[in-house]
């Protein structure tokens, strides 16, 4: 269903033609797939999902494709260049698994989507014989490893002059083009004190067990006084040796999550204050060392009402943009969340099935259940969808000027308005 609202210049169509090059690489595709989805691999280690999609994208015509890009080992930069110079437009693939659960997070649909959408874009590129550049990323460890933020630090969008960045990801809640997700922090906290006889000289110790539980204990008092959409969680790795020695030394991992990078800092900033009071009650020394970040995602909206029109004429029902923003924030986190304070960015959610057979509603991403559902028959024809509309959105891009400045006007307008809220 269309919306009666959707601007009606949008009436580029190349959507016939994506639609054929998808289709007819979708058996492919699906063998891909099954070969990420059935043997995982997690982080900086997906080896053989990285020989997979960089051995598939050298069969095709034109590509260019290195691997091991920027010295990450199971990193790839795939490019395809157009007739003439024009916009570039860039695709992300995720291939990692998680420990012990699989592709609970459907990341194998991830590659595929952006695969189908970056060779059919680049298949338009040809047969219609227009000017611009594809760039297929290959984007490691999005499970806690920042793949995207390391290739963003390495310089490798800026060396393509890259323009947009799209990509997907499966999930159990309605499809959407303007997903937010929030900005995330991982810290690790370590107390060091003294040991001591607990029993017969306590007074000689300094207890670090202490010292974390009554960070832990100022934190959980913090919670009650922080804005919707702050989280913190917590886990103690290290309480200690024994019970009669007092406990010298003791560590915790947190993680602190709120819905923009300026509220991540600010809530960071009580976090630590709590640590601090940890360590001022008891005498123990602290050490904090922080640990991966990731930005929030920003959708561009330009890009998502391109979106949201191309996937709504092939069946799909993704609500206005105003309503869609706010209905699709979630509070999980991305390294796509950095690509988009880089340059213009959309990362759509498309619902898949997890129910069993009798209809009712199985586990999400991060759970077994979830593997199961990204491996069906059906998940495949949705990623599929996801796919064309994604190169729909970037051919977009490429035929129409007026759209890519919109875009880029947009995320420029978002960089002014976040550096004033900082000021
Ligand atoms: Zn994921
Ligand atoms: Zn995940």
């Amino acid at each position: 269903m269309v919306n009666a609202n959707e601007p009606t210049h949008l009436s580029t169509d190349h959507l016939p033609l994506i639609t054929k090059y998808v289709d007819d690489m979708s058996g492919g595709l699906r063998m891909v797939s099954i070969e990420i989805h059935d043997n995982p691999e997690v982080g900086y280690k997906e080896k053989h999902a990285h020989a997979v999609l960089t051995d598939y994208l050298q069969q095709k015509d034109g590509w260019r494709v290195e691997r091991s890009a920027y010295g990450i080992e199971t990193a790839f930069v795939a490019v395809y260049d157009g007739c003439r110079p024009g916009p570039v437009v860039s695709f992300n693939a995720e291939y990692d698994a998680l420990p012990g659960i699989g592709h609970a997070c459907g990341h194998n649909l991830i590659a595929i989507s952006t695969l189908a959408g970056a060779l059919a874009t680049a298949n338009l590129l040809k047969d219609e014989q227009l000017g611009g550049k594809v760039v297929l990323y290959g984007t490691p460890a999005e499970e806690g490893g920042g793949g995207k933020i390391k290739l963003l630090s390495a310089g490798a969008y800026r060396d393509h002059k890259v323009d947009i960045s799209l990509i997907s990801h499966p999930g159990i809640t309605c499809d959407a083009a303007l997903v937010r997700t929030a900005a995330y922090a991982s810290l690790k906290v370590e107390y060091f004190g003294r040991e001591a006889h607990a029993a017969a000289r306590p007074w000689d110790g300094i207890n670090a067990l202490d010292a974390l539980i009554t960070a832990y204990n100022a934190i959980s008092v913090l919670r009650q006084q922080t804005q919707p959409g702050d989280i913190i969680q917590g886990q103690i790795t290290n309480g200690g040796l024994r019970p009669n020695i007092i406990h010298a030394y003791s560590s915790g991992r947190f993680v602190v999550r709120s819905t923009s990078q300026a509220r991540l800092d600010a809530l960071k900033k009580r976090v630590i204050a709590c640590f601090e009071a940890g360590a001022t009650a008891t005498g123990a020394e602290l050490k904090l060392t922080l640990g991966g970040s990731y930005a929030d995602h920003m959708p561009n909206r330009a890009l998502g009402r391109s979106y949201r029109h191309f996937f709504n004429r092939m069946g799909g029902s993704i609500v206005r943009g105003d309503v869609d923003i706010i209905e699709a924030a979630t509070t999980a986190s991305t390294d796509q969340g950095n690509i988009s304070y880089a340059m213009p960015s959309l990362s759509p959610n498309f619902w898949i099935r997890s129910e069993d057979a009798d209809g009712k509603q199985l586990g999400g991403p991060h759970t077994p259940d979830f593997a199961k559902a990204s491996r069906t028959e059906e998940a495949h024809s949705l990623a599929m969808r996801v796919g064309k509309a994604l190169a729909a959105t970037a051919v977009d891009v490429l035929t129409r000027p007026e759209l890519l400045k919109e875009a880029k006007d947009e995320f420029q307008k978002l960089k002014q308005d976040l550096q004033a809220a900082l000021r």
